[in-house]
């Protein structure tokens, strides 16, 4: 019997307290799945961000720390965490994030604004360009990334995708690197960030970059608050440059009630809702891992913890 220390709130506990079970029977794994245990006594932690356990050098015994979350920034700079960490990779929190991206970038696109809030009698038709004639880039290829990619490349538009290292995703153009960031940009009629917070993509989308975007751009971000330089992209907004930005993810969260974004028209704040980790598809991950650690096997989405990702 194995111990699986739950460390997350204890509002996720009651979430998550049965599937999780339901999953590691499923998986053929037997074990004490708990939110408290002696430190020396646990195999896996289960983790999510704002856990008690942010020291984890009395979990000696530890095989694996399997993250609720795709992002890891609040937990891979810890110097005490010296076992492995992988991230979620959920499909349902995928499909998730597919259905929020093609939804916000196709309400920029066919312009649903003017025609769902301008109900004033004024017939002015404004007619959209068709899929293939939007330039959309996505910055980010992993796992959502490419998968939001695919998704709009299969209702037609021009996708670009934009990574650290070269990928091949077909019929859509794949850069990387510092070279392809400058493409990247100034072909993007719609810019979707899915990068994650790490060093080297904080402050990403500065102002110079954002200079390189063709003007009247419009920006979806569920990626992470911190990729945007906050003040660049307000000065691009008030100039024009900048049509409209979606934003789901902040610096800080909630985001408070005094931020410029909630006042500009052409913000949209979402609360963080782009998608969600789904309790039964990724407690099948988790359960997973564990199989994998249990019978020898390498574990899955392992984070790479220079790269910070
Ligand atoms: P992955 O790790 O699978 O993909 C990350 C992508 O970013 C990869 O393509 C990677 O390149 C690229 N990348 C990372 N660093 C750089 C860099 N310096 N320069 C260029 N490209 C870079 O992550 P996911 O797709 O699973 O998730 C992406 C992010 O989405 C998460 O980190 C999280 O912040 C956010 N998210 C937001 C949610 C929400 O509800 N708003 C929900 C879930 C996730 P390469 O392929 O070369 O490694």
């Amino acid at each position: 019997m194995i111990n699986v220390l739950f460390a997350a709130k204890p509002e996720r506990w009651v979430e998550y307290e049965t599937p999780l079970k339901d999953a590691l029977e499923a998986a053929g794994v037997t074990a004490n799945v708990q939110t408290k245990f002696a430190p020396e006594e646990v195999d896996y932690i289960v983790y999510a961000p704002n856990s008690a356990v942010q020291d984890f050098t009395p979990y000696t015994r530890c095989k694996a720390v399997l993250n609720l979350w795709a992002g890891v920034e609040s937990i891979v700079g810890n110097k005490t965490l010296t076992m492995p960490l992988c991230r979620m990779v959920d499909p349902g929190m995928t499909q998730g994030m597919k259905e929020w991206v093609v939804g916000h970038v196709m309400r920029h696109h066919l312009g649903m604004d003017r025609n769902i809030l301008g109900q004033n009698g004024d017939w002015t038709p404004h007619v959209p360009p068709l899929a293939q004639d939007r330039r959309v880039t996505i910055m980010g290829l992993g796992e959502l990334g490419s998968a939001c990619a695919e998704a709009l490349r299969d209702l037609g538009f021009d996708v670009a995708g934009w990574s650290r290292r070269a990928k091949d995703i077909t019929g859509v153009t794949c850069l990387h690197g510092d070279d392809g960031l400058k493409t990247a940009l100034a072909r993007a009629d719609i810019l979707v960030l899915l990068l994650p917070k790490t060093a080297a993509t904080e402050n990403l989308l500065n102002a110079e970059r954002l200079s390189w975007m063709p003007k009247g751009a419009m920006i979806v971000n569920p990626g992470r608050g911190p990729l945007i330089d906050d003040d660049a992209l307000l000065g691009a907004l008030n100039s024009g440059h900048i049509a409209h930005a979606t934003l789901d993810v902040f610096r800080v969260e909630p985001l408070p009630k005094d931020h410029p974004y909630w006042a500009y028209p052409n913000v949209t704040v979402t609360p963080h809702i782009a998608s969600e980790t789904r309790t039964k598809t990724s407690s099948e991950v988790v359960a997973e891992n564990v199989r994998r650690g249990e019978v020898g096997e390498p574990f899955v989405h392992v984070v790479d913890r220079g790269a910070g990702y």
